[in-house]
């Protein structure tokens, strides 16, 4: 039987072993690292045995391919999804406005109702929200477009996008408004804030991010087929009418369908094919905080956007884990996303700074004693969506001679996410059961 083979076990790699496994097709997912999940991990924190993320991913309740998949491996239930949208800003000082979008509205004019309690912006600014709304309803901007130049065309005034639609794009884009594309930003709010049911709310996992994904390994050898753990792809080539393949350890794999579901770099250093033109210019990286606080004088939000900060969202991870909900030490994750010029910095220097802002920002924390942090820089976090990206990206899939493309980085209509890297797994996967 001719097997085909997987190479990566990122979400998209399992995405594609899990629908090739479920149709019966046996497949062979190669992994270089020894856990499944890729760029979505957890680890024991040496200090202080605790699991720990390699960064807070947040997931929307529009994630319906990832949900459905995380609820075929049994680890569904760890994600829990916010009863309705809500929001709170925070700003340095520590003043509020909440976004609270009704449950009883139907989606998306809950949305639209929360927006309009932003209080710290004029009326006039928030009616002319429902002009960004209708507008990205209608019409998708030019390919060459940046979401700043998309904001002021529709009249949205600095304030509404320092206070609004910045912290949205960068959390959703990873890269900074000036540079992101307006054509992947409108992709975003028709997915996430246009659509309707659950779509817009924000959904947390209750558990280290490798405890949702490690079932993959189960789930694939049950349904007959393999998945090597450390073993590293360090060749490929073309023979004849099959793809043969070389790992680090010697073994080799002859077959006439592969399904990359590499990041870009690794997928043109392995192939060093004529394929230039396809792939993203760069990366935008993602720097998480964990810190550990001795207590906390009084009350933490479960999350906030922060404003004016270098932080752009605080975690509260026990009320979100909820298993030691109020023990000591309190532990906080701090993200900042398309974080090139922090990530140039010190460790030491960015803990101090980041201290800093959550004292000013949550009074509770003020007296308490910081006990440890950890600073992780993942430099690589996902690629820069420009407008030029989106018009080089390939279509996961079928590429060429038996050869199947999937990973965040192709053409998904998403930027890089979770999302974005399971859909391209399913559809890569269907495409080769189809044979193109
Ligand atoms: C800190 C951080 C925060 C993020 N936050 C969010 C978020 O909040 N929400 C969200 O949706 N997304 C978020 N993302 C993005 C999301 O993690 C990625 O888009 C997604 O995980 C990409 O999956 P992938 O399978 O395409 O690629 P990868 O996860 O990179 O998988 C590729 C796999 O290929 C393996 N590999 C590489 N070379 C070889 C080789 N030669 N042989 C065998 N195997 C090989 C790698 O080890 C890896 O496991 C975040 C990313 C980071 C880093």
């Amino acid at each position: 039987m001719n097997r085909p083979i997987i190479l990566g076990g990122g979400v998209a790699g399992i995405a594609a072993a899990m629908e090739l496994a479920d149709a019966g097709c046996k497949p062979i997912l190669i992994e270089s690292r020894p856990y499944l999940g890729g760029r979505v991990r957890s680890f024991v924190h040496r200090e202080t045995n605790e699991e720990i993320d390699n960064g807070r991913h947040l997931l929307m309740g529009c994630y319906h391919t990832t949900l459905n998949l995380l609820d075929r491996l049994g680890t569904g239930h760890h994600i829990s999804l916010q009863p309705a949208l809500r929001v709170e800003f925070r700003d340095s000082d520590g003043s509020l406005d909440i976004l609270s979008a009704p449950s009883w509205l139907p989606s998306p004019l809950n949305v639209l109702v929360g927006m309009m309690g932003l209080r710290r912006l004029s009326l006039r600014e928030r009616l002319g929200l429902i002009r960004v709304g209708l507008q990205a309803k209608r019409e998708m901007p030019d390919k060459a477009e940046t979401v700043t130049e998309y904001l002021l065309r529709l009249g949205q005034s600095s304030r509404v996008q320092e206070r609004l639609w910045n912290p949205l794009v960068i959390a959703t884009l990873n890269t900074k408004p000036e540079e992101a594309s307006a054509r992947l930003f409108v992709e975003v709010l028709r997915l996430a804030f246009l659509s309707s049911g659950d779509d817009s709310k924000l959904a947390f996992s209750h558990v280290g991010l490798s405890q949702l994904f490690s079932p993959a390994r189960e789930y694939i050898a049950s349904r007959g087929g393999d998945v090597l753990l450390g073993c590293f792809a360090s060749h490929v080539s073309r023979n004849g009418e099959e793809w043969h393949v070389e790992l680090r350890d010697g073994r080799t794999f002859d077959t006439p369908t592969l399904l990359t579901a590499l990041p870009w770099g690794e997928f043109s250093t392995l192939f060093n094919k004529n394929i230039q033109g396809i792939f993203p210019p760069r990366h935008n990286p993602i720097i998480s905080l964990y810190l550990w606080f001795d207590s906390v004088g009084g009350e933490l939000p479960d999350f906030s956007a922060m404003l004016g900060t270098s932080v752009e969202w605080m975690f509260n991870r026990r009320k979100i884990v909820g298993d030691r909900e109020g023990e000591s030490p309190a532990l906080i994750e701090c993200v900042i996303s398309a974080a090139d010029d922090i990530c140039r910095m010190e460790n030491s220097r960015i803990i101090a700074v980041v201290e800093e802002e959550l004292r000013r920002a949550f009074p509770s924390l003020r007296s308490t004693p910081l006990l440890t942090a950890q600073v992780i820089k993942e430099k690589r976090a996902t690629f820069a969506a420009t407008p030029s990206v989106e018009t080089i990206r390939p279509r996961p899939g079928y590429y060429s001679d038996g050869l199947f493309i999937a990973g965040d980085w192709t053409a998904t209509g998403l930027p890089g996410t979770i999302e974005g890297a399971v859909r391209s797994g399913v559809a890569a996967a269907r495409s080769l059961q189809r044979g193109k």
